[in-house]
């Protein structure tokens, strides 16, 4: 069976500035099969050829724009296929700018359409500038939903969840939020992915460390999804959530050989009997709405829906 990825990016192949143990030999692997693969990632400040030229760095060669799907050509072709003709005012950095120019949507500080909200920062001047573009009626759009990113082990910065919720608050306006979950981000990586590949996988794979973005929204645009322990999730926290994943790997490791040797993966009955063991381990402890769960630190999402 012919299985292409869509794979996401901090937290699966590299963490900060290093690469996850493995991940170059899992990327190898896929390159030299001809395995169909995209990165999919939900930081719409970077440009393809910038994700391209930092993957380099970190060791992964043979990758090119192609490879890649951000939440900012999500929020580009989102524009272009429901309002070809549009203006807006962007909040952004230089891959939402670089996307937006490419589909020749104009940018408009004095009547946009819509108000464009992506990953990196800002001041208080283009902030005001938006609001009063709201007030006038302009739409309010972010490229993804996430309130904060990691930086490091330690230490996270403001998303454009975050600043999105900010004009949501002042404009009483509410966003539309692209990227992971958003199902839309999912079928267009799809249809990108066979477009790149030259025919349709048999079967689309989301691999993942965030059971929010990325297992939510393969679950809900009807995919497989693997979700892997060398990033933000914690095998112990898996059960909270009401959507699960396919298969749970330590990291992609585990996948290397699978796709060299192109076996096809387990049965997914096997696969689920597999993961019953922490599932039932965890009967009745699912408190993720239960204020009294003090048992351990409510987890900080990451997202406002
Ligand atoms: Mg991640």
């Amino acid at each position: 069976m012919k299985i292409g990825y869509l794979i996401d990016m901090d937290g699966v192949i590299y963490r900060e500035n290093h690469l996850i143990q493995g991940a170059a030999d899992f990327m190898q692997s896929l390159i030299a099969t001809g395995t169909p693969f995209l990165f999919l990632t939900n930081n719409s400040a970077p440009t393809p050829e910038d994700l391209a030229v930092r993957l380099k760095h970190l060791g992964i060669q043979g990758l090119s724009a192609r490879h890649f799907y951000t939440s900012a050509m999500n929020t580009v072709d989102f524009l272009s296929e429901t309002d070809p003709n549009c203006t807006v005012f962007v909040i952004g950095e230089g891959g939402l700018l670089a996307a937006l120019h490419e589909r020749k949507i104009a940018s408009d500080s004095i009547h946009p359409r819509y108000v464009v909200v992506g990953e990196g920062s800002t001041t208080m001047d283009r902030l005001t500038k938006a609001h009063e573009c709201l007030e006038q009626g302009a739409r309010l759009l972010a490229t993804n939903p996430d309130n904060w990113c990691p930086v490091s082990a330690n230490k996270t910065r403001p998303g454009a969840g975050a600043t999105a919720a900010y004009l949501e608050a002042s404009s009483g306006r509410r966003a539309y939020y692209l990227g992971k979950p958003n199902v839309y981000m999912f079928h267009r990586a799809r249809r990108k992915l066979a477009e790149v590949t030259l025919g349709t996988p048999e079967e689309v794979v989301m691999i993942g460390d965030t059971m929010e973005t990325d297992i939510r929204g393969a679950f809900e645009a009807g995919m497989q999804s693997y979700l892997v322990l060398s990033g933000s999730t914690k095998l112990e926290d898996v059960s909270d959530y009401v959507y699960q994943p396919t298969r749970i790997l330590q990291s992609v490791a585990d996948l290397t050989e699978e796709v060299r040797s192109g076996k096809p993966p387990e049965l997914l009955g096997e696969i689920l009997s597999a993961n019953k063991g922490f599932r039932s381990s965890k009967g009745g402890l699912r408190h993720q709405t239960d204020i009294f769960a003090l048992h351990k630190p409510r987890p900080r999402p990451a997202m406002t829906k």
